[in-house]
Parts: C-alpha cells; structure tokens; sequence
C-alpha cells in the first residue's frame, strides 16, 4: 500500500485548525472564505473518512453524516441532498468549505434556531402556484395550476388535521400576483410561507424527473440553478433576515419527501424568487415533481402521489414546529 493511499484511507484526525478567514487563489475566484474541513470537523467533534478515490469523504459521529466531493457543489446531510453555495475546494490533503456555508446550512441543521417560548408555529400560508390566466407548465391537457390548487387542498386537510391553521393565497382558479399572495401571507401573520409547484424541464435538463424544495439563496452567493440575473454581489433582501428557518423547513421538506416517497432526490436548492425574497416569515418553494417526465406525471395527477406528497409536506412541516418550538 502506498502512503498516499493509506493517507487516504485512514481516518483523518489531523490536528489542523479552523483556518476560518484563510483565503487562497482558488478560494478568492469564488469571492468566499474557506474554512479547512477537517480542522472544522474536529472542533465539532466529528470524524473525517476519505474515501480512496480522494474525492469523496464523509464527517460522521453519532448523528450526522455529512458527505462532501471536492470540487462539488452537492452534498448530503444525513442521506438527503443539498446544494452548497460554494464548491468544496482541495488544498494539499485536506479540503476546504465556504464559511458562508457553514453558516448558511451546516450550522442552521445541526444546531437549530429556536422560536422563543411566545412564538409558536400555529399558521401555515398555503400558496398553490399559478392560477386564472397563467397555467403555469401545460402538457397534454395537463395545467401545472390545477395540480397545485389539489395538493394545496389536501395538504390542508392534513395540517389542520394536525390542530395548526392554515392561510391559501388562492383557493379557486384565479390569478393572484405574487407580490399579493407575499402580501396576504404577511397580513394574516402567517408562521411560514410554502408555495406549491410542478416542475418542468427546461433547456439542457432532459428527462429529469424528482422533487426539489428551494430555499432563498444567501446574500453573497448564487442561486443553485445560476441565472444570468443573479450573482454573488447580491444584498440581503428581507427573506434574508430568515435564512437559518428558511433552510431548515427546506431540509425537513425534502427530508421528509424522499425518504417516504419512491423519487429521484434533486436537492435542497436556493434561489431567489420573488415569493422566497420578499417574505416575511421562513419560506420555501416546493417543486413536487416534473410534469414534463411522462412517467412522473402519470403519477403526480393521480389521487395516491398527491396525498402521499401532501402527507409528506404535512410532515416536514410538523418536524419543523417540533424543532423550533422546543425548549
Ligand atoms: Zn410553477
């Protein structure tokens, strides 16, 4: 065995320290600070395992298992996908993260924010995306607005079901501008803002199928999907001042979508729409499926995904109230 591959294979517990403002070449292209994961991991009582591709390698303890590739964007946090704002980077035999991310996912999971003792999660504004004039995605005869108004409906039942109360921005087929479905939400004094989505695949994406839940990106980083009007000079905007319940009630969503449904996992993603930037109270966006993929849209309209999805959401959302209602 080599000693560069028994360097990888062993257990890293090198004693490095968090080298939390460190910046080097490769760091400063994508205008972050990097933090050394393992000297991080160590800190917070976690393992680091390379794998002995070099690439991938895991910070475990009793908990969590976080999963990294460097060079990579994507991780998983507990078996369940995210999407990192920044990549991971290699230097030497260790590898960085972005502080940002860090602070912006890592720590919002592991160490949850918790509501004070007053502030108790009761209302659920409900937001079925599209309506009236605008369909939303449409394929054979197929409207994404009418699949958003029933998994809407649905998981309503089910979250008063629970005893929590719940607020829709639309409950008929009828357009309502964004910026009044944030509005309504903020008027009502919802807890949190979950609007409802099917996804379809645009230039480049192909067949994808799977769910997505997308949180506002962070202030100083880029969206998941880039796109040409968002970058990483971006200013807090005001769905800023919830990011670490934001990205909470994302994970605990997806969570709770892909271990109970049989779906391809596509992430907790970030982005900035409109509806995610401008709310007032944690807020996610939920992509529930691509009606563009045959097969995934023959299950999406009919009765069973809808309520096993609905069932799902309902349950992120009560893991959610657990957490951050705790004492
Ligand atoms: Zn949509």
């Amino acid at each position: 065995m080599t000693r560069v591959l028994k360097l990888f294979l062993t257990v890293i517990l090198v004693a490095a320290s968090v080298v939390a403002a460190q910046k080097n070449a490769q760091a400063s292209e994508f205008s972050s600070q990097y933090v050394e994961l393992a000297g991080w991991g160590r800190t917070n009582s976690f393992r680091v395992v390379w794998n002995s591709n070099g690439r991938d390698f895991m910070l475990t303890n009793r908990s969590w298992r976080l999963a990294f590739t460097v060079n990579s964007r994507q991780t998983e946090i507990n078996g369940v996908k995210a999407w990192l704002s920044f990549p991971v980077i290699a230097r030497g035999t260790n590898a960085s993260i972005a502080l940002l991310d860090i602070q912006k996912l890592i720590r919002p999971l592991l160490t949850p924010a918790r509501n004070n003792a007053q502030r108790k999660v009761t209302l659920v504004a409900l937001d079925p995306g599209h309506g009236g004039k605008d369909k939303g995605f449409e394929t054979s005869g197929y409207q994404e607005k009418t699949h958003t108004l029933l998994l809407a409906r649905r998981l309503q039942s089910l979250l008063e079901s629970a005893g929590l109360k719940v607020v829709l921005t639309r409950s008929s087929d009828v357009f309502v501008e964004l910026d009044d479905r944030v509005a309504l939400a903020k008027r009502r004094r919802a807890d949190i803002f979950v609007s409802l989505h099917y996804n379809s695949a645009g230039n480049g994406r192909g067949d994808a199928k799977g769910v997505e839940c997308y949180c506002l990106t962070p202030a100083g980083a880029k969206s998941t999907n880039t796109r040409p009007d968002d970058n990483a000079t971006t200013k807090a905007v005001p769905g800023n001042s919830n990011d670490s319940r934001n990205v909470l009630l994302a994970y605990l969503i997806q969570k709770a979508m892909v271990t109970s449904l049989d779906v391809e996992d596509r992430g907790v993603r970030r982005a900035r729409f409109l509806v995610l930037r401008e709310a007032a109270m944690p807020a996610v966006l939920i992509e529930g499926g691509f009606m563009s993929a045959p097969d995934e849209r023959r299950q999406l309209v009919g009765v069973k995904r809808r309520r096993d999805l609905a069932q799902a959401i309902a349950d992120g959302i009560l893991d959610y109230k657990r957490l951050v209602e705790r004492q």
